[in-house]
């Protein structure tokens, strides 16, 4: 009989045991040292980490996909892109650019690095936009 294929977790269970660690997973086309951002497109749902040799805060605000040429939108170093058929977090991020805002910091106190939490949800995020109005940038849509 052969043996059934084990599941990821149980390989990683049997790696714990062994005393393995299991390695992270490598960072999907990291370019830069320190500064490379997450630009993620809209339509196809991609999100490439990109370097520029410009001060962070000059960095481009939106690009062109490398996979659909559509628009692609710096929301930063910290992004992390949703399952592409995670349709309710994609409109949520769509909602937010669309309001001016690409996951920059937003912070109550601009001397202190503490920012707000972005919004969890679409619905959250409907609220956020508002109460954060004077945080927003200029919409890259
Ligand atoms: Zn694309």
């Amino acid at each position: 009989m052969p043996q059934e294929p084990l599941s990821k977790s149980e390989r990683m269970e049997l790696r714990r045991e062994h005393g393995f660690r299991e390695l992270p997973e490598p960072v999907e086309k990291y370019l830069g040292p320190e500064y490379a951002m997450a630009f993620a497109c809209l339509h196809c749902r991609t999100s490439n980490m990109r370097h520029f040799d410009l001060a962070p805060s000059e960095y481009p605000l939106s690009g062109e996909c490398p996979v659909c040429k559509n628009k692609t939108f710096n929301l930063g170093r910290d992004f992390k892109p949703p399952k592409k058929s995670n349709e309710a977090q994609w409109k949520k991020i769509e909602f937010l650019i669309e309001h001016g805002f690409q996951f920059q910091k937003v912070r109550l106190v601009p001397t202190e690095m503490e920012s707000v939490a972005y919004p969890k949800t679409l619905t959250e995020a409907k609220e956020f936009v508002v109460k954060y109005k004077k945080w927003a940038i200029k919409s890259g849509i």
